[in-house]
């Protein structure tokens, strides 16, 4: 039986094993689904403090990751596809028929944005398409920027965006905005922004390039589609939290995110939840790793408590 079980092995995951294994209680990590999590699908982190030129995403979470196995961490490849946390030890099931058991639980299996699914998204991502303006908005400079969704998450996109390109465009498939009205109204009367509604985009160019430089539209009145050329293109319709295990069990909101009953506590004693599985707000690199520290904290104070 292991003391802690880390599920997740982006920048709270990874943090929370630092903590957990330089206070010797020798956690495994369960990569999960995306190894590293969102920084490995981005290129360049300039906001995580203590590197002055920045630092690639990938590389600033295995340099985690090998700092946690400094201290006795085992990483494994795998993710919990259920969980029984009804009595403890918690028990675990891998989706490759294996089972765990753990004192301790830390849920920090992130948010993964949700896409379009478009043709070349995936393939543009990092060098053009993202999904997160505040990681990325910094190298669109006097850039056309597009960004897609018509949530509070695209209307605060879209404004903190004008403060890098020349010109935000705002693509959303109807004409009726779920943001708050305040929101709405900030976007509509930065001038900066034009709307562009009743819209989908079909797909994003230019692959053979290895960057952005354009996309299709279709515009659903008319049926008419069309290109613009855009250089950054950003998509906020959402994120999809990493919960579905703990569904009945946990408490989670009615997006799924874990609720929180203080500090990194759950309502089940002894599981703690670090990062954007229950940040639906801050999401930054810096702050999951904040997450992550108490995370571990919590649970070795409580194994402690317990005898352990
Ligand atoms: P929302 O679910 O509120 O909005 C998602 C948007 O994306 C909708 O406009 C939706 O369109 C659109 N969308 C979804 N799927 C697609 C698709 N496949 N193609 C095109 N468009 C699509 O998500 P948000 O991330 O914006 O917000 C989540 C929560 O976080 C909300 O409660 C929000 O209020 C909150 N939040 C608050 C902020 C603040 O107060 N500062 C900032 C950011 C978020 P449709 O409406 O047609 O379904």
């Amino acid at each position: 039986m292991d003391n802690v079980i880390i599920l997740g092995s982006g920048c709270a995951g990874n943090t929370a094993a630092i903590y957990a294994a330089r206070a010797n209680l020798k956690p495994v990590v369960l990569e999960g689904h995306e190894p590293g999590g969102q920084l490995s699908i981005t290129t360049e982190v300039e906001n995580f403090p203590g590197f002055v030129g920045g630092v690639q995403g990938p590389q600033l979470v295995e340099n985690m990751k090998q700092q946690a196995i400094r201290f006795g961490a085992e990483y494994r490849a795998g993710r919990a596809v259920k969980a029984d946390l009804s009595k403890r030890p918690f028990r675990l099931e891998l989706d490759d028929g294996m089972a765990l058991e753990t004192r301790t639980l830390i849920v920090a299996t992130g948010a993964s944005a949700r896409w379009l699914n478009l043709p070349n998204e995936q393939k543009l991502i990092g060098h053009g398409v993202s999904s997160c303006a505040t990681c990325d908005g910094f190298f669109h400079r006097e850039k056309l920027i597009m960004v897609v969704g018509g949530g509070d998450s695209a209307m605060e996109e879209a404004n903190f965006l004008t403060r890098f390109g020349s010109k935000v465009m705002m693509v959303h498939r109807s004409e009726n905005f779920r943001a708050s009205k305040i929101m709405l109204d900030r976007a509509r009367s930065n001038p900066k922004i034009e709307f562009i509604t009743n819209s989908i985009v079909e797909d994003i160019f230019d692959v053979s390039k290895g960057y952005v430089t354009g996309v299709q539209l279709k515009n659903l009145v008319t049926g008419e589609s069309y290109t613009r050329g855009v250089d950054g293109f950003f998509v906020a319709i959402g994120h999809i939290p990493n919960t579905k295990p703990f569904i009945g069990q946990l408490d989670l909101d009615e997006d799924g995110y874990i609720v929180s009953h203080g500090g990194a506590r759950t309502n089940i004693t002894g599981v703690f939840h670090a990062g954007d599985v229950q940040d639906r707000k801050y999401r930054q690199a810096i702050t999951a790793s904040a997450a992550g520290c108490m995370a571990a904290l919590e649970a070795e104070r409580f194994l402690e408590s317990e005898g352990h």
